[in-house]
C-alpha cells in the first residue's frame, strides 16, 4: 500500500477574491443599499449597529460558520448586546430596550441571519419560549428570573408543543398533565423536534388534564435540572448545529409558580404564541432570502465566463432578478406589518386586545406562507446561479438552501398554513354580508 495517497477534503471551489468579496461586511453592504429608501432612520440606525456587532464578533473570535461549528457559548455575548430579544421594552426585568417591536425585530433578525442562518434559527426557538412568560410572568419572582436569563442569554430556551404522535395535530396531546393536592402538576408523556431542548436551561411545555382533550390543555415552564425531565438529541442533518430534542417526562413534577396557563387555558395560549412565532419564521426566511440574493448577487457580478461577467447573460441575469423584485415586494409588505402591529401595540398601551390579535392570524399565516415558499425558491435559484461554488460548504448557500426547506414544515406547515387561511377565508366571507 505505499503508493496509497492520502485523499484530502477540500471545501473551497470558489477562487479567492470572489470568496473575499462574498464577505458579511459586503453583503451587509448591498442589503443596506437595498433597504435604504424604504427604511426610517431608526431602524436604518438599529440595523447597522447589529450588523457591525456582528462584524466584529466573526473577526474577533475567527468564525468559519463551518459545518462542526459550535454556537452555543456565543449566545452570552449576544445577549449582553441585546441582541436576543427585541419584541418589547422588557421594564419588568430592568432591561428598558428604547429600540423594540415587530420593525426592529426583523433588523435584528436581518443582521444574525446573514451573520449565521443556523444560529439565527435556534435564536428563534428562545423567543418563543420568552413571549408566555413575557405575556404570563404575574409579577412572579422565579418567572421573571428566567424571562431575564432567555433575554440576557444566559441560557437558551426551548417550546415543546409536538408529539411523536401528535404534530399538526397540536391540540389533541397525549402528554397529560395531573393536578396534586398543593397545587402543583405532574407531567407524563413525550415531546420531539425541540428546537433547543437538550440545551435549554428552562423550556415551556404544554399537556392535557384528559389525552386527545384539547379543552383541558395547560402550560408550564419547566427547570430542566428537575428529576423526571429526559431529552435525547434528533438529529436533522439540515440543521446540524442546532440541537432539537426529544423529551420524556417521568412523573416529572411542576411547582405552582411555575404554572403559566392552567388547565383549561393551555390553548388559549397556544394560539396567542402562534400569531409572534409565524411572523418570527416569516421575518427569518425573508432574512434568508436577502442573504442568498446577496450571495448570488455578488457572484454573478464577478465570476466570468465566456469572457463575460455571468449577469450579463439574461438567463442569469433575468433570473436573478425576477427574484430581487419578488423578495423586494415582499419585504415592503412585511415591514408594513410590522410597523402596523407596532402601531397598534402602542395605542393600546402594550398588548394588544383579543379581536384585534386575532384579526392578525390571517396576516401572520399569509406571511409565513408566502416567505417560506419564496424563500425555498430563492435560495435554491440563488445557489444554483453560483454554479458549482453554490454546492460546496465554504460559503452559507449550503445552510441557506437547507434550513429554507425547513421553514416550511416549522411552525405549522404549508398545508396547515393553506387550512388556516381557507378557514379564514370563509370569516372574512361570512362578514362581508354577502
Ligand atoms: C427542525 C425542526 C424544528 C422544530 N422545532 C420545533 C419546536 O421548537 N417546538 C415544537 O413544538 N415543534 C417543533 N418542530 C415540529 C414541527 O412543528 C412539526 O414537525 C410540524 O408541525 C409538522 O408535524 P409532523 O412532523 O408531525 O408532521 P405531520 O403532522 O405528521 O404531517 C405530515 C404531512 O401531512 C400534512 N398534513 C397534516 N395534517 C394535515 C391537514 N389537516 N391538511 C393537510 N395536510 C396535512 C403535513 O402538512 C405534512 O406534509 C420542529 C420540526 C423541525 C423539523
Amino acid at each position: 500500500m505505499e503508493n496509497e495517497k492520502k485523499t484530502k477534503f477540500i471545501h473551497q471551489a470558489i477562487s479567492d477574491e470572489i470568496l473575499e468579496k462574498l464577505s458579511l461586511k459586503n453583503r451587509y453592504s448591498f442589503l443596506n443599499t437595498n433597504l435604504m429608501t424604504i427604511l426610517d432612520q431608526k431602524h436604518m440606525n438599529f440595523l447597522r449597529k447589529a450588523q457591525k456587532f456582528c462584524i466584529r464578533y466573526e473577526k474577533k473570535n475567527n468564525i468559519t460558520h463551518a459545518p462542526d461549528e459550535e454556537f452555543y457559548h456565543w449566545i452570552p455575548d449576544f445577549g449582553k448586546e441585546g441582541l436576543i430579544s427585541r419584541a418589547h421594552p422588557y421594564e419588568e426585568i430592568d432591561l428598558n430596550f428604547p429600540d423594540n417591536g415587530l420593525a426592529i425585530e426583523l433588523m435584528r433578525c436581518l443582521a444574525l441571519s446573514f451573520f449565521d442562518p443556523q444560529f439565527s434559527m435556534a435564536g428563534g426557538a428562545t423567543i418563543l419560549a420568552i413571549n408566555p412568560i413575557y405575556y404570563h410572568h404575574e409579577n412572579i419572582p422565579i418567572r421573571l428570573e428566567i424571562l431575564k436569563k432567555f433575554v440576557t442569554g444566559e441560557t437558551p430556551g426551548a417550546i415543546l408543543i409536538t408529539e411523536p404522535e401528535r404534530g399538526s395535530d397540536a391540540i389533541h396531546m397525549l402528554t397529560t398533565c395531573d393536578e396534586q393536592e398543593d397545587g402543583s402538576f405532574l407531567l407524563n408523556g413525550e415531546k420531539i423536534f425541540s428546537t433547543n431542548g437538550p440545551k435549554a436551561g428552562y423550556v415551556v411545555a404544554y399537556a392535557t388534564a384528559e389525552k386527545n382533550n384539547g379543552n383541558t390543555m395547560a402550560q408550564f415552564l419547566i427547570d430542566t435540572s428537575w428529576e423526571g425531565w429526559n431529552c435525547d438529541r434528533v438529529m436533522i442533518p439540515w440543521v446540524p448545529k442546532v440541537w432539537i430534542g426529544h423529551e420524556h417526562f417521568t412523573n416529572l413534577r411542576v411547582p405552582k409558580d411555575y404554572i403559566l396557563g392552567g388547565v383549561g387555558k393551555g390553548r388559549e395560549h397556544l394560539f396567542e404564541g402562534l400569531v409572534p412565532e409565524r411572523i418570527g419564521i416569516a421575518l427569518d426566511a425573508t432574512s434568508q432570502s436577502w442573504n442568498a440574493i446577496a450571495h448570488a448577487a455578488i457572484y454573478v457580478n464577478n465570476r466570468k465566463q465566456f469572457d463575460q461577467m455571468v449577469l450579463k447573460f439574461q438567463g442569469v441575469g433575468f433570473l436573478l432578478t425576477d427574484l430581487w423584485a419578488r423578495l423586494s415586494n415582499v419585504t415592503q409588505g412585511l415591514l408594513r406589518f410590522c410597523e402596523k402591529y407596532d402601531e397598534k401595540v402602542e395605542q393600546f398601551g402594550g398588548d394588544l386586545p383579543k379581536n384585534l390579535a386575532q384579526a392578525m392570524v390571517a396576516g401572520a399565516s399569509m406571511y409565513k406562507y408566502h416567505t417560506c415558499a419564496l424563500s425555498k425558491e430563492i435560495c435554491y435559484e440563488a445557489a444554483n446561479l453560483m454554479g458549482g461554488a453554490g454546492l460546496c460548504d465554504n460559503t452559507l448557500m449550503h445552510d441557506l438552501l437547507n434550513i429554507s426547506r425547513i421553514q416550511e414544515i416549522v411552525g405549522g406547515s404549508r398545508q396547515i398554513q393553506n387550512y388556516i387561511l381557507s378557514m379564514a377565508l370563509r370569516q372574512i366571507y361570512k362578514m362581508s354580508g354577502i
